[in-house]
Parts: C-alpha cells; structure tokens; sequence
C-alpha cells in the first residue's frame, strides 16, 4: 500500500509573528520556517504504518517554493522514502494545493493520502476535505488513531461529547489530529540519510492544473494588545477600578431597560 503524505512549510510556531506595515500580510523576511506540526504527526503515522508492514511505501508532497524542499527533507528524514514538491511562487489556496495534490494521487495511485488537520499559518482547515470532494474517496478528518487492515481503514475522531469510530473503504483521505501520535525526531544519520533519497520536481502547469488565486486578503491587522494587569486590594478597590474602564462607564451611563 502506497501512503501519499504532505508537508506545508509554514512559519515556525515559536515565531512571533509580524505583520507588514501595509498591512498586505505577514511578514515572512527572515523569520524561521519549518513544516507545518500536523504535518509532522501526518508522516509520522504514515511511517509508522511501513514500519508495521502496513504501507510498503511514503511519498511525501509539497507544494510551493523552492525552499519546500527543506521542508520535504524533513519529512524524508523522518523516513519518508521519497518526495515530490510541486513548485511554484504563486500564493497557493487551499483549493489550488487540494487540485495539486489530486493531479499527483491521480499519478501515484496511493491508497492514502493523509494530510494536517489545519495548517498554522492559514488556519483554513479545508484541503483535505476538498481534496476527499475532488478524487471522490472517502474522507476521514481528524483522525486520533488509526487502523488499516482488510482494504480498510478505521479512524477515531473526537467529537463534541465523546469520539466517534468511522470505518471506510481505501482508498481514502484521512486529516491527522494532535493526539494521533507524538512525531519522532530525525536524527543526524537519517538527516545525511534523506540527503541521498530521492526528491523530484515538478511544476502545476506540468500537472495540468491553473493555481491563480481566488480569494484576495482585504487586509491583515496584529491582534488587540492586551491591557496590563492591574493588582487590587480588595472588592472596594476593584469596583472603583472597573468604573473607570471607558466600556464600563458608558454601560453606567446607559438608560436601563425594565
Ligand atoms: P489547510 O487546509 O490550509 O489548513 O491545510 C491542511 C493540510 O493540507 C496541511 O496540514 C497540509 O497537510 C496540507 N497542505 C496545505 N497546503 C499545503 C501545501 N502548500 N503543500 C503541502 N501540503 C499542504
């Protein structure tokens, strides 16, 4: 069984983010990138699954600029055992890399694909799911565990109230969730290692699919500071306190209704 895996390089999650002063978008000059951390757990439990006999082979894939292929590296590191990157300098949405990603399943023939739940820097959380739509295969998201046996697949997934056990057929497109495992580290062999396999590239016109944009950010702002906390003595000193804050003084000042 062949397991499609893919890799979003994303600004590192210990960067504190900056946003451009123009307010087009994120500040992405000089800051630490790595691969998106759901990503992580995604090959991780594609690795596992060829360690458990399960998967014969893990094909990672990213799309976007050159330097994924540092990002795809990684993955190789963590043992994937080759990787494609779909190249292009065109801001990708979700539905461009869902298509992307279809044209290559199309070629590979995997029996999974599986995929981050969300990826932290667009939040967006839909192109599993459109790539499910597109290839018409099942769809299994936020998978916390997993189990492939019998030309099926069984995913666990937490739901509000309790967790919720889906069965269906291969092949299949599963969104890996935080507790479905905890991602190795690549180590320094397997790093040297992942420098010698093999990493093709290609490009979305070679695919045959049209990437341009169709969403247009209006405008990106940092988030509300927060106010500095303030230490109070006691229930008295409080009250007097919140009636000075401006939201609070114009509720006082309101007329109450009956
Ligand atoms: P999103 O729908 O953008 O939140 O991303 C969900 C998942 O889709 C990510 O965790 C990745 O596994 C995959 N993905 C999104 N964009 C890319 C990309 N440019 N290259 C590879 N995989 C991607």
């Amino acid at each position: 069984m062949k397991v499609l895996v893919t890799v979003k390089r994303v600004i590192d999650y210990n960067v504190r983010v900056r946003i451009k002063a123009d307010g087009s978008g994120v500040d992405l000059g000089n800051v630490k990138m790595a691969m998106n951390p759901f990503d992580e757990i995604a090959v991780e439990e594609a690795v596992r699954l060829r360690e458990a006999g399960i998967a014969t082979e893990v094909v990672a894939v990213s799309c976007g600029v050159l330097a994924c292929q540092d990002t795809l590296r990684t993955a190789l590191a963590l043992g994937a055992d080759r990787a494609i990157l779909i190249q292009t300098d065109v801001d990708l949405q979700p539905l461009a890399v869902a298509k992307l990603l279809q044209a290559v399943a199309l070629k590979e023939v995997p029996q999974l694909v599986i995929l981050g739940k969300q990826a932290i820097d667009d939040d967006a959380n839909q192109t599993g799911q459109m790539l499910a739509a597109l290839l018409a295969w099942p769809q299994a998201t936020f998978a916390s565990t997993l189990r492939v046996a019998d030309g099926k697949l069984q995913a666990t997934r937490e739901i509000d109230g309790g967790q919720e056990t889906l069965e269906v057929a291969l092949p299949a497109v599963v969104t890996a969730d935080l507790r479905l495992n905890e991602p190795r580290y690549a180590t320094l062999p397997n790093i040297m290692k992942a420098k010698k396999k093999p990493l093709e590239v290609s490009t979305p016109a070679e695919l045959g699919v049209d990437v341009t944009p169709r969403l247009t950010t209006l405008k990106v702002v940092e988030p509300l500071k927060r106010q500095a906390v303030v230490m109070v003595a006691d229930v008295a000193e409080l009250v007097a306190h919140i009636a000075h804050i401006p939201q609070v003084a114009t509720l006082r000042n309101e007329p109450r209704g009956n």
